[in-house]
């Protein structure tokens, strides 16, 4: 990790798409993997960093990642409030964790939104395939304007792979955006596999940006090859993708995914900005801490 970050210049990461989530929900996520479940595809999936907390924790500082998030998300109603009060806790006690909620579409969410956005979340996070809702349902309209207005970003997943879901793909997420055209979403596996719709998305909405998480990596090309001929589209959105990573959910070491990001051979310049500025401006991270140096040593 150390090597790579001296290779590209930079001193520190960001990573938009870590996940960190109440202990008993996370067993049950590990579960799902080691069951080949509806998240997998029925792809084999061993989990590399199943460790305590504590421990995944000193890991990402290790890596040198100095901002990450805390990836959680309701597969039914009810759920979200209780998600938020324990990512809002995890945030307290882990200060580089940048403050994550959840919602879902059911009564209520408009006013706990705003609760979370009021107590400081940084970031949400949504997952259309594992939630099996349609993101345009009506009863998020109001939550999508109120963090459209407050420029929060959320980081969605809402591509079909690795395995598709009723209401993933770029359709639903195109009817959001004709509504909200300012909503920052950050499209998590970069669109996986509909790599290129989610790219025109990208295109056509200028605060749509895409996250890496497991884009490029031997195990996503084996079953949703990123097209060689949209890749200078990537060269041209490139103030706009995110490092991400699944941390701690990845059936291989964290630093593959950095190495997946370098062979595309887009550059320093492009990779310092994926794995760190973008990030960094979009989050107001230099911000925090006046007088702070610029991360390139
Ligand atoms: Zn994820």
């Amino acid at each position: 990790m150390r090597r790579f970050r001296e290779r590209i210049g930079v001193r520190e990461l960001v990573d938009v798409h870590t996940h960190f989530m109440p202990e008993r929900v996370l067993r049950k996520v590990w579960a799902y993997f080691d069951g080949l479940g509806p998240l997998t595809g029925g792809i084999e999936w061993p989990i590399t960093y199943r460790e305590e907390e504590r421990q995944r924790v000193a890991r990402l500082r290790e890596f040198g990642v100095r901002a990450f998030t805390a990836m959680l998300y309701p597969h039914k109603p009810g759920m979200a409030r209780w998600l938020n009060g324990w990512a809002a806790e995890f945030a307290r006690r882990t200060p580089d964790c940048l403050h994550t909620s959840t919602l879902f579409p059911e009564d209520g969410v408009h006013t706990y939104v705003q609760e979370a956005v009021e107590a400081g979340a940084r970031v949400f996070k949504a997952h259309v395939q594992v939630g099996a809702y349609d993101p345009a349902d009506e009863r998020l309209d109001p939550a999508w304007g109120l963090l459209a207005d407050a420029g929060v970003p959320v980081v969605i997943h809402c591509g079909s792979g690795p395995a598709p879901g009723k209401h993933t793909g770029p359709e639903p997420i195109a009817r959001v955006l004709a509504r909200h055209p300012r909503l920052r979403l950050v499209v998590a596996h970069l669109g996986m596999p509909e790599y290129e719709d989610f790219l025109d998305l990208a295109e056509r909405y200028t605060e749509v940006r895409l996250d890496t998480t497991m884009a490029f990596t031997d195990f996503s090309e084996r079953f949703a090859p990123f097209p060689r001929r949209a890749l200078p589209r990537l060269a041209g959105l490139g103030d706009r993708i995110l490092l991400g990573s699944d941390f701690p959910n990845i059936p291989y070491p964290y630093v593959h995914q950095l190495h997946a990001l370098e062979r595309l051979e887009l550059g320093d310049d492009w990779l310092r900005a994926v794995c760190h500025d973008n990030a960094a401006r979009l989050f107001g991270l230099d911000r925090d801490v006046p007088g702070r140096p610029t991360s390139r040593p």
